[in-house]
């Protein structure tokens, strides 16, 4: 195994007192403290539960870093959240004609905490996806996906660490309209994350006053958010909502390293090279390549 192959972008984010709170809903925190809150992401493993024919990856390796990491963190008093950026099918075999179970049930056992639904999850008939979300025992997030004008999945949730509330939503890309399985989505809407995530940021300020509010997306990061002929990805989400609304995206899609050089420029990106995550509108954006690699 190599470990420096694997590897899952890391981000370590302190969340400090100054939060606006409303009376009636007071932190759990106290002010004047630090919390350490490191935030592990995956995105796009399509299919990769095991290594590769170069002994990279897979899944085992993967839960061997998470564990790694998360012991470290919980030693020096931190906690950690497990996210993915979705597409979790599609792409190998062994996983294709099991309908991704052995990776599904790999996530329980790395203990993914939730994940952003991809437009992979729609390549096969949606009694399989009803399957996969009974397998996890994490949720599928996405706002923005709509049958018979409700929402398929869970919009967000929230978590507590350390008395901190952390609300995680998920975004899916509204190219998968066009891109996904004609056949299995002809009674499924995908409306405009953006939209969407005005929507559900407004109703968690409202309703449940989170001190951090993530994305987990499945849009795509484009530099500059120069999207081409795709559908708009992350940085133009930041870019539409206010200033700071979403703290962090955590990102899938679009396969890169986010890892930045100068303004709204790609690093040229190696694994174990330091990894300087975008910034757009106060907000952080991160995505990890893919299938569990950098
Ligand atoms: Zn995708």
């Amino acid at each position: 195994m190599k470990k420096r192959n694997l590897a899952l972008s890391l981000l370590a984010t302190s969340v400090l007192a100054g939060c606006a709170a409303s009376n009636n809903n007071a932190p759990a925190w106290e002010h004047d403290k630090s919390y350490d809150i490191t935030i592990i992401h995956t995105n796009d493993n399509h299919g990769n539960f095991w290594q590769n024919g170069n002994g990279e990856l897979g899944m085992a390796a993967r839960a061997t870093l998470v564990k790694q990491i998360r012991e470290e963190v919980e030693k020096a008093g931190g906690s950690v959240l497990l996210l993915s950026g979705g597409d979790i099918n599609t792409g190998v075999p062994e996983s294709d004609l099991q309908d991704a179970e052995p990776d599904f049930l790999g996530m329980n056992m790395i203990g993914y905490d939730a994940m952003a639904v991809g437009n992979h999850e729609f390549d096969n008939p949606l009694d399989v996806l009803a399957k996969q979300v009974e397998w996890a025992n994490f949720p599928f997030l996405a706002a923005n996906i709509y049958q018979d004008g409700k929402r398929m999945f869970a919009p967000y949730k929230i978590f507590e660490k350390q008395g901190v509330k952390i609300a995680v939503i998920g975004l899916t890309t509204e190219d998968t309209a066009k891109i996904g399985n004609p056949e299995f989505i002809a009674q499924v809407d995908f409306t405009d994350p953006k939209e969407e995530a005005k929507k559900v940021i407004a109703e968690l300020k409202r309703d449940h006053n989170p001190d951090v509010i993530i994305a987990a997306t499945h849009m795509g990061h484009y530099a500059d958010g120069n999207h081409g002929s795709n559908a708009p990805g992350d940085v133009l989400l930041a870019r539409y909502l206010n200033e700071g609304d979403l703290d962090m995206i955590v990102g899938g899609h679009s396969q890169e390293p986010v890892c930045m050089e100068g303004e709204n420029q790609y690093a040229d990106f190696k694994p174990g090279d330091e990894c300087k995550p975008d910034v757009q509108n106060g907000t952080t954006i991160v995505q990890a390549h893919e299938w569990g690699n950098t």
